[in-house]
């Protein structure tokens, strides 16, 4: 792949919500990690979730970013604080937020009120998983509504979270360095 750079996504410019909950401390560490509320995503990355925002709209919704580029720094707090893999990308691996083409996100109605997607964003448990048996028919059908926008628009999922969409491929990609994101820095 030929270089990419991390492109900046706002409300004004992609037509999307953004709460950065790293940079709150509405998080799993119950303390900001980001200084900022700046949100990065490598340049095909940004392409694809600009086709998302546009499926999305033709049903009425909208997109709400809790995540997009997360610097290595960043995800070495949160092993250190959760050293689970199942939920969190270990620092051998690396996660593909550090790529800058993974995005947590969810559906929005035109009021701004999030779809009922059953568990809260990082939510660390089973019922976090796609198709999880035992969830109400309005949850699958939210949830399947966003595997929709985002296959649509050429994003790929993993089991385990309902809100977290990568580009295939992302492995082959290197980590992207928090002093290439500018404005994105830690506490
Ligand atoms: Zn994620």
């Amino acid at each position: 792949m030929t270089r990419s750079r991390l492109l900046p996504v706002t409300r004004e410019t992609h037509h999307v919500q953004i709460d950065l909950v790293y940079a709150t401390d509405r998080n799993l560490t119950g303390k900001p990690i980001y200084k900022t509320q700046h949100c990065l995503l490598l340049e095909p990355a940004e392409a694809a979730l600009r086709k998302a925002v546009t499926i999305a709209q033709s049903f009425g919704a909208t997109l709400k970013i809790f995540d997009a580029y997360r610097p290595p720094q960043a995800q070495e707090v949160l092993w250190n604080f959760l050293p689970d893999p199942t939920f969190i990308a270990d620092l051998g691996r690396g996660s593909n937020h550090s790529r800058g083409t993974a995005v947590d996100l969810t559906l929005v109605d035109s009021d701004g009120i999030e779809f009922d997607m059953g568990t809260g964003f990082d939510a660390m448990v089973p019922e976090s998983g796609h198709f999880h048996a035992g969830l109400p028919a309005h949850v699958q059908r939210n949830r399947t509504l966003l595997l929709g926008v985002m296959h649509g628009a050429g994003f790929a999922h993993i089991p385990s979270e309902w809100w977290h969409y990568e580009l295939p491929g992302s492995r082959e990609l290197a980590l992207i360095d928090n002093e290439e994101s500018g404005p994105l820095r830690l506490m």
